[in-house]
Parts: structure tokens; sequence; C-alpha cells
């Protein structure tokens, strides 16, 4: 046909009423286009190629106005239409339906999803308001009424969403106590568990206290780990809420109150979250996001991380004798022969082994904390003692529990006349491995990011990231990790992060928990 035309804008919302089609569409052309205008208009222009929409004749300009994407009012498409001759049109529109009809059918939003991700955008001032709130109030670990104080803020905010929430008391470990809230949902659907922590490591005493905020970029304590991750979890149930998809979902919502310096012994300061993790099908953590070069990446493992003290013991006597009968080597060089080897043979992908204190003579001691070793001795006097304390960072159980029995077998290959004895730390965090179901929560995520129109997340080298809370549930429950803020510079002042990432990842995780939740338990 030879003349242009153009929609009628007044019926459209009609049509959306009959016909989702705008929704099915829109991701598709965002990425086509490179721009958010024509995310409304290809559903239209669909409507259009199938005749259903109310063309008129109309004169316009130059096609070329097209590629233009200008905030001006009223639809793309009414520009384009205005824009282009007719026949182009429809050559136009047919290409954009073709393209269409060969997405995969998951790739789409659909209208509560859609709901969500504008509940997100809508409340995108109330996120800053409450980060601002929770990292202006301190929490260092020991700060336990700090920390209790940012737990009565996170109870004001879920309760309203309908949770029960529960202040566990951890006195008796020495730390101010953990946050749990639970929420019960059809009871069918993959039960889901969300963890942030409330504690940072500034105590009051750290001259880095408040929050500050110039332009898209916000420092202050803690204001990515882990409060910025504590508001996209709040900001993605909150989408839920107002979309109606939190109704019949199954969650729990731990925060804890010492992630930063757990409390002891381990297994009680951890019993409620290890607890939670055997609840739930699915854990979702909330700590810094990894992201590096512009792009965001998944987490679906981090190392384990276990001190260990190796003490070495020799018989003290004039040096003269040393590699001698009587003698022998003397701790230190036991100490050497220990650590050398370690070096020499344990390598292998993925771990990490770090002597971080060492000191030998006659005598050498360590204090109550592990982190003083006091050693005098003189040059001519074998050493009688050597102290050493260092760390074990392993992807798998597996791999933890290889390596630690390959290091007790070194050190049991004792030099004459010595003894030693190597000893790991009850407090450590396990391995969060790289699973196929912790692979399978990042596929899943890769689908929200499709139908969100974001890039693709690779997996994140879990060298690069530290132990957290994630690592006590992953053992029962598939989990992905680093859904909270991307910044930088976490545990030093001038800790950051992009605010606008707040926005991004709570509109992942209101949309991925709501799919998870909808799916029957494994
Ligand atoms: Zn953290």
């Amino acid at each position: 046909m030879g003349p242009d035309f153009r929609l009628d804008d007044r019926r459209l919302p009609a049509l959306r009423g009959h016909l989702t089609l705008d929704i099915a569409f829109g991701p598709l052309a965002a990425r086509l286009a490179g721009g958010i205008d024509l995310v409304e208009s290809v559903g239209e222009l669909l409507l259009l190629a199938l005749g259903l929409g109310d063309a008129r004749i109309a004169h316009g300009e130059s096609p070329s106005a097209m590629k233009r994407t200008s905030p001006a009012r009223g639809s793309a498409l009414t520009r384009c239409a205005r824009a282009g001759r007719g026949s182009r049109m429809r050559a136009l529109l047919l290409f954009f339906v073709l393209l269409a009809l060969a997405m995969p059918a998951e790739a789409r939003l659909s209208r509560e999803e859609r709901a969500m991700a504008a509940a997100v955008d809508r409340e995108a001032g109330r996120h800053v308001e409450l980060l601002e709130r929770l990292v202006n109030q301190n929490s260092g670990t020991l700060n336990l009424a700090g920390v209790a104080r940012v737990g009565e803020m996170v109870r004001a905010e879920l309760e309203p969403l309908g949770f029960a929430v529960r202040w566990i008391d951890m006195a008796a470990t020495g730390r101010a106590g953990h946050l749990v809230a639970t929420r019960r949902g059809n009871g069918r659907g993959r039960r889901i568990l969300l963890i942030g922590h409330l504690d940072t490591v500034f105590e009051p005493a750290s001259p880095f206290q408040a929050f500050a905020r110039d332009g898209n970029r916000a420092t202050g304590p803690g204001v990515g780990d882990c409060k910025g991750g504590d508001v996209v979890l709040i900001a993605a149930l909150r989408a839920m809420q107002a979309a109606g998809t939190l109704r019949d979902a199954d969650i729990m919502v731990v925060m804890t109150g010492d992630e930063e310096r757990p409390g002891a012994p381990i297994a009680a300061a951890r019993r409620d979250l290890i607890e939670a993790g055997r609840w739930a099908d699915v854990a979702l953590e909330y700590e810094n996001l990894a992201h590096e070069e512009g792009r965001d990446f998944g987490t679906v493992a981090r190392r384990s991380s276990t001190s260990w003290t190796l003490t070495t013991h020799g018989r003290s006597g004039h040096s003269s004798g040393v590699f001698g009968e009587e003698l022998g080597y003397g701790a230190v060089y036991e100490m050497a022969r220990i650590l050398d080897a370690f070096r020499r043979e344990l390598a292998e992908p993925n771990l990490t082994y770090n002597v971080g204190v060492i000191g030998g003579g006659t005598p050498a001691t360590i204090d109550a904390e592990g982190l003083n070793v006091a050693a005098s001795g003189k040059t001519n006097i074998t050493a009688e003692t050597a102290i050493a304390r260092g760390d074990l960072r392993a992807l798998t159980p597996e791999q933890d529990a290889r390596v630690r029995a390959r290091m007790q077998a070194i050190v049991a290959q004792h030099l004459a006349r010595t003894e030693a004895e190597l000893a790991f730390s009850e407090d450590g965090y396990p391995p969060m491995a790289p699973t196929a179901g912790n692979r399978a929560l990042l596929a899943r995520l890769n689908g929200v990011n499709r139908d969100l129109g974001l890039a693709e997340m690779a997996e994140y080298d879990p060298a690069k990231r530290g132990a957290a809370d994630s690592s006590f549930v992953a053992a029962d429950a598939d989990t992905l990790a680093g859904l909270g803020a991307a910044g930088g510079d976490a545990h030093a002042a001038g800790e950051w992060i992009a605010l606008d990432s707040l926005a991004r990842q709570a509109k992942r995780s209101a949309i991925l928990i709501t799919r998870l939740s909808r799916e029957p338990r494994p």
C-alpha cells in the first residue's frame, strides 16, 4: 500500500488489555533498538502487522527519523509511523514480527514481572533513603546495641510485608543476635532463604561513620557489605508485594549480627542459619555483586576459610651440636622443612594456603587470640619451639579434606629429634562448592537477565572472593551468592557502591524469587 499510516494512541491501552503482545516482545525490541523507547512499541507494531491496529492515513518525514530515540511525548511507533513511508513500515513491522516469533518462549516478562520492575523503579528514592538510615546507624560487630538497632530497622521493613520476625539473642556467643523472618506461602513452591547481615567491620571508634552521596556513588561504612545488599533484598520483597507475587511464596530471611566477626563457638553462632539452610531448597545471599569492567558476574562458589596453627619442638642445647645425634635439628629447622614442603608440594588449582605470622626460639609463645607470637633466643642455642599461623582456602569439601590430610602427612615426617603438630581452627568457614544446583540457579538468573534485556552473567572466579555466611547453607540448599550492590573497597574507609545497582539487582531478585517460588519443591 502506498500511503503512510498512524496508529491511534488512544486505542492502545484497550488493545493491550486483550493482547499482551507488548509484554512478550518488549525485551527483544530493547536489544534490537539499543534503547528503551521502542520497548513499549513492539506490541503495537505487531498489532499493526497483523492488521489489528487502527491504521490511519497520514504523511510523514524521512524514515531516518526511526533511528532517533528522542524522549519526546508519544509512543515510538507514532513517531515512526509519522516518519516512514507505509511500505517501508510494513517491511519493518514484518522484520520485527519474524524476529519476535523466533524468540524462545522464556524470553519474556510477564505482566506481574513488569509490575515488579516498575515498583522497583518507583521506589528508587526510598531505597537510597533506607540505605542512608541503615548506614548512619553504626553496627560494628562488637557494637551490640547498634547491631540490634539495625535489626529493629529491618524488622520495621519486613513486618508490614507479612513476615513473622524473631530476634535470636546471641549473648552466649558474645554477639548481639540474628534477625530471622518467616513468611508462609502456599507451601507448594520451592522454599527460599534470603541471607544478609546487620553488622559491619567499622566499630564506633572508626573515623569512617557516615553515608555520603555524590551522584550515582554512595560511600559509607557497610554501604555495600552488606547494607546495600540488605536494601536490595527488601526492595525485591516490596516489589513482589506490590505485584501480588509475594503472597504464595515461602520465604525465610536470615540476617546475622556477626558475619564480619562470628561469635564463638561457631556451632552456636551459626546454628540458626544452618537450620534455615536445612529448611530451604534455595538460598540467595546478598553480599556485594561481583562487578568488573562494566560487567556483572554470578557467584556460584566461595572457597572455605580455615586458620591453622603449626607448632614445632626441638631439643635445646649448644649450637655446636646441631644436626647431631643428641640435639637433632631444633624447632626452627623443623618448621622451615614443613613450610617449604607445603609450598612445593600442595599447590593445585583453586587452593591457597598462607603463612601469616611466625616465631621461633627458646622460648616462643603465642597469645590467646593467636595474633601475637613472642620469641627470644641466642644464636648459639638450638631452638626449642617455633610457632606459625596461617590459613587454608579450598573450593570443595573434598579438596579441603584431602589437603588437610596431606598437610598432616608432611608434618609427620619429622627431622631428627623434633616433633610437630598442626591444628585447624574449629571456627572456619566451609566451602560453597560450584555444584550443578548452584550453576542451575545462575542459569535461572541469566534467564531473568535475558528477559530484562541485561547481559548474561558469567561465573566469577571463586579465588577472588572471600568466605561468607552462604557457605554455611551451601551443603543443604542450592545457593547463589553476591546478589547485593555493586561497589568496591569493602572493609576499608571509603567503601562505596554504585546506587543504580540497587534497582538492577532488586529487579533481578524479585523476578528470580517469584519464578523459583512457583516451581514445585524438588
Ligand atoms: Zn559481608
